[in-house]
């Protein structure tokens, strides 16, 4: 729960304020909060031409706070929007004891707000679920750590979702937090981020992806979702490895609560400074999917998988033929 809790009134109608947002000096309470939320969300939308009147929205539903609020949040927008369509997409990667409530809970809010909802699984598209590679000891040998296989084969599931449904845009529910920490990463990696993340990119074979919090702090997305009583899973993945983006997220969080703003600031900033990809997407030699590359990287790590074969430009290039992997 965040930690902003205000002693005084809501700056919006009096009432008792919840939350106290330091970076505007403002006090909401529950219900002008909430209002605050999906306001911000209708203009970020609209500011940046996320989502158009006639889209068919696919919403990337993974059973946790951000993706449930976003489900919430979009059936609402969506409902003033006749021509529109929304439809909830998880990836079950098969992940025992973990997977099954997130989906369960997805499934619920989906039939509460008259969303359709569908799942695909890793095993039924990749052949394989994610238990299985771990306990099998296939990713050590193969040198990966399950997050990279897992967020990879995610995205990739994602995209073959879109197209059988015949979406025309993905939403997902990065929020403030997420896409600065991934531009930190990208810096710290030693290249400066390329394209904007979640802004509505069209071309060729590519189904844009979307983020409608791209302007929400994590904490407030948080708290919509207590405040809505969204139920969430909060048991966290087993398989969860501490990662590079858990050291940024650190980081920049203790940054943030000491220097209000800075998240919004570092946003601006860097996407100011990013310069248009050079250079058209082609499709993917194996899946046809768009990439920058003759062959994507979830089509990468499926023939390695497959072939038990190190990840590794050398080592796939005898296998598929191509020199720029
Ligand atoms: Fe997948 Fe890693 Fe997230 Fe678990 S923590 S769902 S393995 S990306």
């Amino acid at each position: 729960m965040p930690s902003h809790v205000g002693s005084k009134p809501c700056s919006v109608c009096g009432d008792a304020a919840v939350y106290r947002q330091v970076y505007s000096g403002v006090s909401f309470c529950s219900a002008c909060f909430k209002e605050s939320i999906e306001r911000r969300v209708r203009k970020t939308i609209s500011k940046y031409g996320l989502l158009r009147e006639d889209d068919r929205i696919l919403v990337a539903v993974s059973g946790g706070k951000d993706s449930l609020s976003l489900l919430k949040v979009l059936a609402k927008i969506e409902r003033a929007f006749p021509r529109s369509s929304l439809v909830a997409v998880s990836i079950d990667e098969g992940i025992a004891g973990y997977r099954d409530e997130a989906l369960q809970l997805a499934s619920e809010l989906c039939r509460r707000f008259g969303v359709e909802h569908r799942v695909y699984s890793f095993e039924e598209l990749f052949g394989s679920s994610l238990d299985r590679l771990v306990r099998g000891g296939e990713l050590n040998r193969l040198g990966l750590g399950a997050c990279t296989l897992c967020g990879v084969w995610r995205r990739k599931a994602i995209s073959m979702a879109a197209r059988e449904l015949s979406a025309t845009v993905v939403a997902t529910a990065h929020t403030l937090d997420d896409i600065v920490q991934t531009y930190f990463m990208d810096i710290l990696r030693g290249s400066f981020p390329r394209a904007p993340i979640g802004l509505r990119r069209e071309g060729e074979g590519i189904i844009p992806r979307v983020a409608p919090f791209r302007q929400i702090p994590e904490e407030e997305v948080v708290l919509y979702a207590y405040l809505s009583k969204i139920p969430f899973q909060e048991t966290p993945c087993p398989n969860a490895e501490n990662s590079q983006r858990d050291m940024v997220r650190n980081f920049l969080a203790k940054f943030e609560a000491k220097y209000a703003g800075s998240l919004f600031a570092a946003l601006k900033t860097i996407e100011s400074n990013i310069r248009p990809l050079e250079g058209a997407l082609k499709a993917c030699q194996f899946c046809g999917e768009p990439t920058s590359r003759d062959v994507c990287r979830a089509c990468e790590l499926e023939i390695a998988v497959s072939r038990k074969i190190t990840v590794g430009r050398e080592l796939l290039r005898p296998y598929i033929g191509v020199d720029d992997i």
